[in-house]
């Protein structure tokens, strides 16, 4: 581990996934369906996607220059209800990439059983570079070029990485202007909007309580004996390391953009909040020391002495060059497609238990779905109340999931996990006469 402080401005290196999204979900797939036997014909129906749309972002910038991004919205599959996902915008989305995540939610809404498809969508620009005026352009524009394919029965956004709920706010008022006042179009909005109680904290919340369930059968330890390692310290890392160290674990080490910042004894997670929203700042935890802190480079943090490690930043984050570091026995995927398949069989291999994606950061699309419930009521509910369901839905689908591993020799969680789903999807076409 290098004691080197970071760099003070944020630097993009650590974006670069090692393997391209697309690869990764179809290593998941193919595990999957022959496990399960599944069909070329088969394959390919639930593959291809429904729908694939790419538009053009213009954006005259505040500098005088323009610059032309380009978005997407891709419709994986709708055969259990609307479309659903996030909208992302990072320099790396493309229509791989974005193809890759629609899937992944397909899946994702299939097993935690609620009545949504998959989708996604992707606007190549780096919010970081650009002002909140820009950024409010870049949102209009984009939801101007798709609206027709969006609807509360249609295809539902939510937030992703790069965007958050005042985007979700402008994609409401965007929409609004050519089908008329509907919050049920979009979740993840703020509360005055018809946003949900606990819906920011949705993400974090599951992977706590999918990373806590695992802890306890796996390795038969509760929260107070348990170090974690968070990577990502967004809406997902944040709420997640939050969550954790309410529970009573012992967060030992944090990263973002400008690395990673280590404590064995524990970091103190409030002051690391308030470092990150500090006034001036640039939102990233890049300088952090608060005594004890050891600064840890981007390749170094896998290899981060602890008992879970949770991924909660990019895809691919663990592969083949930096598994062998990975000292934790259960690693939860608070990210989309974090660790390539490769390195996933290594990890299985060595007796790791990984929490795969569609399982760990189900809590997000959970309580999506209830914000949409709740806005086609019309009547808000009681945050209690959305946690306690939240926690009913997806801790139903981690028992559904270790009892279809059971029937499933040698079979790991994701694969289990994908089983499940892809089985629930190919019904749904069946009964509505797909094929
Ligand atoms: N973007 C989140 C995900 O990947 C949330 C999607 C949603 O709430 O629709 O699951």
């Amino acid at each position: 581990m290098s004691v080197t402080p970071p760099p003070v401005s944020s630097p993009t290196v650590a974006e670069v996934p090692k393997m391209g999204a697309y690869e990764i979900a179809t290593g998941n797939f193919n595990r999957a369906a022959d496990l399960i036997g599944l069909s070329d014909e088969w394959r390919t129906l639930i593959r291809t996607p429904f729908r694939e749309m790419k538009v053009e972002v213009p954006l005259h910038r505040e500098d005088g220059t323009m610059t032309v991004f380009q978005g997407y919205r891709i419709q994986h599959n709708g055969s259990r209800g609307p479309f659903k996902g996030g909208i992302r915008f990072s320099p790396l989305a493309d229509e791989q990439e974005v193809k890759a995540l629609a899937e992944t939610m397909t899946y994702k809404t299939a097993l935690v059983n609620i009545p949504f498809g998959g989708g996604k969508g992707g606007v190549n620009c780096d919010p970081r570079t650009l002002t909140e005026h820009e950024l409010e352009h870049v949102t209009r524009r984009y939801v101007s070029r798709i609206h027709l394919i969006l609807g509360p029965n249609r295809d539902v956004p939510a937030p992703d990485m790069g965007t958050n709920a005042q985007t979700m706010a402008w994609i409401v008022d965007q929409y609004g202007r050519q089908h008329g006042y509907n919050p049920a179009v979009v979740t993840g909005k703020p509360l005055e909007l018809g946003g949900s109680p606990g819906r920011a904290q949705a993400t974090g919340r599951g992977v706590m309580l999918t990373g806590l369930a695992a802890a306890k059968d796996h390795l038969g330890k509760d929260p107070n004996e348990l170090r974690v390692a968070v990577q990502g310290f967004g809406n997902v890392g944040m709420n997640a390391a939050l969550l954790f160290a309410e529970a009573g674990c012992t967060v030992v080490a944090v990263s973002d953009v400008s690395g990673g910042y280590h404590n064995p004894d524990g970091l103190d997670l409030d002051a690391v909040v308030r470092y990150k929203n500090r006034e001036g700042g640039d939102g990233t935890l890049a300088g952090y020391d608060n005594g004890g802190v050891e600064y840890v480079s981007h390749a170094d943090f896998m290899g981060v002495d602890c008992d879970m490690l949770v991924p909660a930043a990019i895809e691919s984050a663990i592969h083949d060059e930096n598994v062998d570091s990975v000292k934790a026995k259960l690693v939860v995927e608070g990210a989309n497609l974090p660790v390539t398949p490769e390195a996933d069989q290594i990890l299985q291999d060595r007796g790791v238990l990984v929490i795969p994606d569609i399982l760990a950061n189900a809590g997000g699309v959970i309580v999506s779905y209830f914000e949409w419930s709740q806005n086609f009521q019309q009547y808000r509910w009681k945050e209690e109340d959305i946690n306690a369901r939240l926690e009913d839905i997806i801790l139903t689908a981690y028992r559904d999931v270790i009892a279809e591993k059971a029937r499933h020799d040698g079979a790991s969680m994701r694969d289990a996990a994908f089983a499940l789903a892809i089985a629930r999807v190919q019904k749904a076409e069946k009964l509505r006469g797909a094929l």
